[in-house]
């Protein structure tokens, strides 16, 4: 194999991959997957893994033409199932160079220039929260990592008192927060007591859990984890009493607003999350409602030298670091991994380029869509709402249909290349209702495509 027939391989796959990545940027609807299940893959694939390779060519067409069938885009304007989104093309381009420029974003010495763009980004994170000055944070994998990251903060920080040395710790979070704060507490081995809720969780009834406790559990109580904007239904706890109330108790207050802190950039819904500047830590995913490109999420925290004392990793070959020359800011000091991608470049680039404003038009435009398939639920027989749209989630029913009925609309759907919604369990006085649900992220979805979906409801 002469190197001459190698690097003109390396340019025609250069070229094929660039060709795709812009022919996919450029397309106005992509195509909605369906499911295949393995065995079929397998079939339409073969094996792709041998001693050697089946070729470049190969290989990518067997992704084109069959696998990426098999998915679903989550920019498409007609997924609304989950929480959805739209990276900006210019944070997906920057992606692609993120990658080509092969920086470790661990260490400042290292990955200095990189570092910087992510925490211009961070910076004007942070200002949306109200924090006060001092305050800052790190981009993660993803909200699950980004509330790990906090968790294991607070608890360092409680630990410092000698008498809760060796403890194991509790929180009280909400019903309604993420399954990622009751899997984090497992990670962590501390266990989680939860306010039942239907709609927000109040300051009262966190009071109430909090003296209902007996004094040793009460000993071990160190964090509360309130929910900036549920992932079912959009609903904001009560920060503001609740981070009093963390005050007067000396408890660890993080807010989860991994969908919900995108809202942040709007003007309009800011408001609503009074009460956030009182958290010590807060969880945002800008691959949520901030048009990142998977993965990036953010930790921000109140008192960062905090999270340095929990987080910073020791090793002899890691010395280095704590010279002279490298100090600066090392996001491997604040959060739980070591080696990392600088994944907020794709997030700084597209900020810089399009400004904040630009941010600020496209959270209100998912806003804006929640209230009017709410409009459109409301003069529509068929269907009514379940509760007022919040933030950019809708949860309506289809008058009339059983769980099943969901479920069969769903696949339909989905089979169709049509749409892909999913339905969702509310509670409503006290039981579990199947409803449906939008959640609204890409501000390409138009007024049509959403009577088109009720539509296929009749
Ligand atoms: C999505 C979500 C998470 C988990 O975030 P990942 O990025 O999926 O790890 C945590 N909390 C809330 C409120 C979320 O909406």
């Amino acid at each position: 194999m002469s190197m001459h027939k190698v690097d003109f391989e390396m340019v025609e796959m250069t070229l094929d991959v660039m060709k795709y990545a812009i022919g996919r940027l450029t397309h106005p609807a992509p195509e909605l997957g369906k499911p295949k299940n393995e065995a079929e893959l397998r079939d339409l694939v073969g094996e792709t893994i041998t001693p050697l390779g089946i070729g470049g060519e190969k290989a990518f067409n067997l992704f084109k033409d069959v696998l990426i069938k098999a998915t679903v885009p989550i920019d498409h304007p007609r997924h609304l199932a989950f929480v959805p989104a739209s990276p900006t093309k210019a944070a997906v381009m920057f992606d692609l160079v993120t990658s080509a420029s092969s920086i470790h974003g661990a260490y400042w010495m290292e990955g200095a220039g990189g570092i910087f763009c992510e925490n211009e980004a961070m910076k004007w994170l942070v200002s949306l929260t109200g924090l006060p000055k001092g305050a800052f944070g790190v981009f993660t994998s993803g909200g699950t990592a980004a509330n790990l990251s906090a968790m294991v903060t607070a608890r360092e920080y409680w630990r410092k008192d000698p008498n809760n040395r060796g403890k194991k710790g509790i929180i009280i979070t909400s019903s309604g927060a993420h399954s990622s704060v009751k899997a984090m507490a497992k990670v962590i081995d501390c266990d989680v007591l939860l306010v039942e809720t239907e709609e927000e969780m109040t300051s009262e009834a966190l009071k109430e859990k909090i003296e209902g406790l007996d004094p040793q559990e009460r000993q071990r109580l160190f964090a509360v984890v309130a929910t900036g904007g549920t992932t079912n239904a959009g609903i904001i706890d009560d920060l503001w009493g609740i981070g009093a109330l963390c005050q007067e108790k000396h408890l660890w207050f993080h807010v989860d607003a991994a969908y919900g802190g995108g809202a942040l950039a709007s003007k309009t819904a800011r408001p609503l999350f009074k009460g956030l500047e009182k958290a010590d830590s807060i969880t945002i995913d800008p691959h949520k409602w901030l048009f990142s490109p998977y993965d990036c999420g953010a930790v921000l925290y109140r008192e960062p030298e905090l999270a340095k004392e929990a987080h910073s990793q020791e090793g002899s070959y890691l010395e280095i670091f704590n010279d002279e020359g490298a100090r600066g800011f090392n996001p491997s000091d604040y959060q739980i991994q070591l080696t990392r991608r600088v994944r907020g470049l794709p997030l700084w680039f597209s900020l810089a380029m399009h400004g904040t404003d630009k941010y600020s038009w496209a959270v209100d435009r998912g806003i804006e869509l929640a209230n009017l398939a709410g409009e459109l639920i409301t003069k529509n027989p068929l269907v009514e709402l379940v509760r007022e749209p919040s933030l950019s989630c809708v949860l309506f029913r289809r008058i009339g249909w059983s769980a099943q009925d969901y479920t069969d609309w769903t696949y339909k759907n989905h089979r169709e290349g049509f749409a892909l919604v999913t339905p969702t369990k509310f509670k409503v006085q006290g039981n579990y209702e199947t409803v449906a649900r939008f959640c609204f992220i890409n501000p390409a979805t138009t007024e049509n495509d959403i009577s088109m979906i009720l539509a296929s409801m009749e």
